[in-house]
């Protein structure tokens, strides 16, 4: 049975990917930072039986960046690269999110490309890496993002942020810092994958996936709502109550996670080489909001009810990420939003119960 190796394991999107590496197949190994965290991961109920098995197991790779990977890399078919910091913070520095993602990024790939055993690395990307967040929604409205697009922020920019940016500027953005150095360690890490990949000693497949913002249940059913991960709080955040007030979407476009994990087993299995953008559509959370009040009625009195059926997705600015080439390339259908939505309750339903 082929090996793949997936960093990050603990993460909402490495754990989706585990899953359908397995279900195809294949033996999971993945990263974690420590052995707390590996032996939570194998204690899920969506992976006991495969633990036990011995099908998925972990590796304690402490730092990202300085860690040694020739353990978790004997012998492994492919390497699907998933950890990096997701904070959007304002408080965290430049170097603080920088560092993990790309020098943590040029560790994974330096130390794929020695193991002669991988013939395929998959990057998680981002479409953080496509857009211009140095543009409001309302500049960027009807523009359409694809693997050509590169965000164009440079990295003296980044790291300069705030003082690169007027006062009028940073306040069309609505002040997100945060998320600016966010997307632009998307960017940087992703370079830095594409340089290694061109090195000639390398000899390897690189995929690289794009999705947008990422949605969908989580297999983490253990760790409780308020310390679930950016995407599925998501949705536990709209399950304020009532009364509570539908945040502005500064997203508009996202892939159910079952779906990009799909794209990454493809990918693998077709040998495909290059960088895809893989996007379902738009959404906004009174999308969000109001699909979860019709699909389950007992928990309306926990939904905002917003500005019922106003949805900034459909009526409001907005860019698209084309995701034609995944399509073609992966064969990808996408799953209904209505399937996501729901996922996502369910499982946050079944922490909500343990
Ligand atoms: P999660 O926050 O759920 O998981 C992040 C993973 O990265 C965890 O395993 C975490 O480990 C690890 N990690 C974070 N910081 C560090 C660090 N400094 N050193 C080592 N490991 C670290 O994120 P997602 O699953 O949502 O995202 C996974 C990848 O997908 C990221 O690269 C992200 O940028 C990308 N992506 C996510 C999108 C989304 O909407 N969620 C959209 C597009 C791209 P630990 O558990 O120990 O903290």
């Amino acid at each position: 049975m082929p090996t793949v190796l997936i960093t990050g394991l603990t993460g909402f999107i490495a754990l989706h990917m585990a899953d359908r590496f397995l279900s195809e197949g294949y033996n999971v190994r993945g990263t974690v930072r420590s052995k707390e965290k590996g032996e939570h991961v194998l204690w899920l109920p969506a992976f006991r039986q495969a633990a036990a098995d011995g099908r998925l197991q972990y590796c304690v790779v402490e730092d990202v960046i300085t860690g040694d990977y020739t353990r978790a890399m004997k012998g492994v078919d492919v390497v699907l690269h998933a950890a990096s910091p997701v904070n959007m913070s304002n408080d965290q520095t430049w170097e603080e999110i920088r560092d993990p993602a790309v020098n943590g990024t040029m560790a994974v790939h330096l130390a794929a490309a020695k193991e002669s055993s991988v013939k395929h690395v998959v990057h998680l990307s981002s479409f953080a890496s496509m857009c211009n967040w140095l543009e409001t929604m309302e500049e960027q409205d009807g523009r359409v993002y694809d693997e050509t697009s590169w965000n164009p922020i440079t990295e003296n920019e980044a790291a300069r942020l705030p003082d690169t940016l007027s006062k009028e500027r940073l306040i069309a953005l609505g002040g997100m810092i945060g998320g600016i150095r966010y997307c632009a360690s998307k960017k940087f890490s992703e370079l830095a994958a594409l340089e290694i990949s061109r090195r000639p000693e390398v000899n390897c497949k690189l995929t690289v996936l794009c999705p947008p913002t990422v949605l969908g249940p989580t297999l983490d059913t253990i760790t409780p709502p308020a310390q679930q991960g950016w995407s599925v709080g998501t949705f536990v955040a709209l399950l304020a109550g009532k009364q509570a007030p539908v945040p502005p979407a500064a997203l508009l476009n996202y892939v159910d996670v079952r779906d990009l994990a799909q794209a990454a087993i493809r990918a693998v299995e077709r040998g495909v080489d290059g960088r895809l953008g893989v996007a379902a559509g738009h959404y906004d959370h009174q999308l969000i909001a109001d699909r979860m009040r019709t699909l389950f009625p007992h928990l309306g009195e926990r939904i905002p009810l917003g500005h019922l059926g106003e949805y900034p997705s459909i009526k409001g600015p907005k860019n698209t990420l084309n995701s034609a080439k995944a399509s073609e390339l992966l064969g990808l259908s996408y799953r209904p939003f209505d399937e996501t939505v729901r996922g996502a309750v369910e499982s946050i339903s079944s922490m909500e119960r343990m």
